[in-house]
């Protein structure tokens, strides 16, 4: 009797497991918060009690990769819901060198270039640059026959929400200094957004205050013990939570609202209220609600990553992500969370310095545009500016005044000289003419060569004429500066590991720690969903979430 009692429960037991996986979800929630290593996750994940908490215990995969080498914010969220590398999205970097009009210029990802009057600085935002391969999960359930879908998406950055949403989300939203406030799209539809993002004017409005009056709060006792100055050239920081305002000139205060744990709080209170508002995960089709968590970002850009600043947002980020979970929770939505980050991060190296790992610095001048420049008018005699790049290290571009039929031999000789002249300062140099005939590599991302890492994110007519690989904790940037003691982007692991965490209620708990890829969360949950991916259409594989032999895959 007890016995048989016993498999009654089991029974049950299974059943109700069995259906939490069989049945599709009535809405994804995909999450990437920006900047958010594998490192950052393994020195947090025991001390989170929130959302993050409740994250670590559904189906983990602490060491996923951004595999590819231009591990920057374009590049990554142009990966995670749409299952192909950069290489294929066509997002090599977050600007490369170009044409505007009749101007060798930086080029932004998610820019439209064309539109009369745009700059760099002042751009109309525009998914043209994206590649026929690149299909978000959002544009994938939509296409479907009598598709009911709907896509909402939210960031404090532009590249954020719409890398993750896709060219037919029915509303996306992203932070904008220039605007002051969360803004869409130029010329789409807002004639509803009161009813369809209702918390949209209240958000803006508390940004309005906060400018006219900045303040930051305290920092959470649990990061007290973090409190530690530690000096970046001219600055200090570590001394106490973010700093808030820089001048008092309104448009940099716009820019270091970014720079707090409050935009991440403004980011979820517009979600929860796309949630609530639209009845997401509550009608007929799968629904798809993607956020782009910015302030992990900022706060490891302007402070590094193990600080106080840090520890701040790390807290508020579990806290808010809780009370967002409790609000779905509530409205008994059956929903299935995909969090992930869009690259990883590597702390001041000032601080690594002090904390055990002097091999961190700063990587050399001599490695400046202008330098490398001369080097090809000595030899080859031409006039003018002859390259131009973004970051010490990584694309450097070719400028017009190179003769497009000597760029080859330009480049060559280029890594000729780096190779022999800047030994100890640089790791590997690849020209057009290396990464052109590799296949996009597939498999064990880390065992991925560099030069493999560097192919899965080159793009022939936007990648440099020449990329150059720093030696392993080189930052690419000469000095700290106001806003920018830290930074990633390398095709080293600490920037390409990121942790994937699936959380659906029901779903039995288990951790994977072998690499998997931010390409495989897209086939994942189009499986989860029962949305067919043609074979080949896709870089990465489903993950099977089922903890047993039964598999969520098929
Ligand atoms: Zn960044």
């Amino acid at each position: 009797m007890r016995f048989a009692r016993w498999l009654v429960a089991a029974a049950f037991f299974t059943s109700v497991q069995a259906q939490a996986e069989t049945t599709p979800p009535k809405l994804v929630v995909v999450i990437s918060v920006d900047q958010f290593s594998s490192d950052l996750f393994s020195e947090w994940r025991g001390k989170f009690t929130g959302g993050m908490k409740r994250l670590t215990q559904g189906v983990v995969f602490p060491g996923g990769y951004q595999s590819h080498a231009a591990t920057e914010t374009c590049p990554g969220h142009s990966t995670i819901t749409s299952g192909v590398h950069p290489a294929r999205s066509g997002i090599a970097a977050n600007d490369w060198f170009g044409m505007r009009g009749a101007k060798f210029d930086e080029i932004y990802c998610v820019e439209d270039e064309s539109v009369p009057g745009s700059t760099h600085d002042d751009y109309t935002v525009s998914l043209k640059h994206l590649g026929p391969d690149w299909q978000t999960l959002g544009d994938r359930l939509k296409a479907q026959p009598g598709s009911q879908t709907r896509v909402f998406a939210v960031s404090g950055k532009d590249r954020g929400a719409t890398l993750l949403a896709g060219r037919n989300a029915d509303q996306t939203w992203w932070y904008d200094w220039r605007a002051k406030g969360f803004t869409t799209y130029v010329g789409a539809d807002t004639s509803s957004v009161a009813q369809s993002v209702p918390a949209l004017a209240g958000v803006n409005a508390r940004i309005a205050q906060w400018m006219a009056k900045p303040s930051i709060p305290p920092l959470p006792a649990q990061c007290l013990a973090k409190l530690s100055p530690i000096a970046v050239g001219k600055l200090t920081v570590g001394d106490g939570p973010e700093d808030g305002p820089r001048t008092d000139k309104p448009d940099n205060t716009a820019k270091d609202f970014r720079t707090t744990r409050a935009i991440d709080i403004a980011t979820l209170d517009i979600a929860e209220s796309m949630v609530a508002a639209n009845k997401l995960g509550q009608k007929a089709g799968t629904d798809v609600l993607a956020i782009s968590l910015s302030a992990t970002d900022y706060i490891g850009h302007s402070y590094g990553t193990e600080g106080p600043e840090m520890c701040g947002q790390m807290v508020s980020l579990d806290t808010r992500l809780g009370q967002f979970f409790a609000a779905l929770d509530k409205q008994k939505i059956d929903y299935v969370v995909a969090l992930s980050a869009d690259h990883g991060g590597f702390d001041a190296p000032e601080r690594h310095a002090d904390h055990a790992y002097p091999a961190a610095g700063r990587a050399t001048l001599t490695l400046a545009a202008p330098v490398l420049s001369q080097i090809l008018a000595r030899q080859f005699g031409w006039q003018g500016s002859l390259i131009e790049n973004r970051a010490l290290g990584g694309d450097y571009w070719f400028t017009p005044n190179v003769p497009v039929e000597r760029r080859a031999e330009a480049a060559a000789y280029l890594k000729t000289v780096l190779e022999s002249q800047y030994q100890g300062k640089i790791a590997a140099v690849f020209t057009k003419a290396d990464l052109a005939p590799l296949p996009v590599p597939s498999g064990n991302p880390a065992l991925w060569t560099l030069a493999q890492r560097v192919r899965a994110s080159f793009v022939a007519e936007r990648s440099g004429d020449i990329y150059v690989v720093l030696p392993h904790g080189q930052q690419p940037m000469p000095a700290g500066v106001k806003g920018y003691v830290a930074t990633h982007g390398s095709a080293w692991d600490y920037d390409r590991r990121v942790p994937i965490l699936f959380w659906r209620k029901g779903l039995t708990a288990f951790e994977q720690p072998q690499p998997v890829e931010t390409v495989d969360i897209l086939p994942t949950l189009a499986s989860l969903i029962g949305l067919p991916i043609a074979p080949g259409s896709v870089d990465g594989r489903c993950l099977d979430l089922d903890a047993g032999s039964a598999s969520t895959c098929k």
